[in-house]
């Protein structure tokens, strides 16, 4: 989905900001991505067209942008990624062997906030999570091999 479906430059005036041509640039460079995407891919794409704009700066802007929940960010496989937030949170299946992702949405996970609810007293309130494990394709093949 691309960012211009989204009125960014709403959403940063309703939290009283401004729309600055910097964070355009950012947020166009973390749209370009389609997905996750990291900090050295964004720098790269924001240095081509703002060659002044470096790389704590846009850290800066990726930290804002996160404050108003229009980019968010997880750590998979020890790196951090970014992505354009999407209208419904979603979470990430790692593999720890071959470095597979597989998304899931929040719904998968309601019954169990719930349960969580129910027995802590706890809301649970996350927007982008990553459980780590082995994909199918692994596990069929470490069965394989333990046999
Ligand atoms: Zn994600
Ligand atoms: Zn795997």
């Amino acid at each position: 989905m691309s960012h211009q479906s989204i009125d960014y430059a709403g959403r940063i005036r309703a939290h009283g900001y401004r729309m600055t041509p910097q964070r355009e640039i950012v947020l166009d460079a973390v749209c370009a991505g389609e997905g996750h995407t990291t900090i050295d891919a964004i720098c790269a794409r924001v240095h081509e067209r703002a060659p002044v704009i470096n790389r704590s700066t846009v850290y800066r802007t990726l930290e804002f942008l996160q404050q108003l929940n229009l980019v968010v960010a997880a750590d998979i496989h020890g790196q951090t990624i970014y992505e354009i937030a999407q209208a419904q949170p979603h979470h990430h299946l790692a593999c720890l062997q071959c470095g597979d992702e597989i998304e899931i949405s929040n719904d998968e996970l309601e019954a169990t906030y719930a349960e969580i609810t129910e027995r802590y007293g706890f809301d649970v309130e996350v927007d982008h999570l990553v459980l780590y494990g082995f994909c199918q394709g692994c596990r069929a093949h470490k069965a394989q091999n333990d046999s």
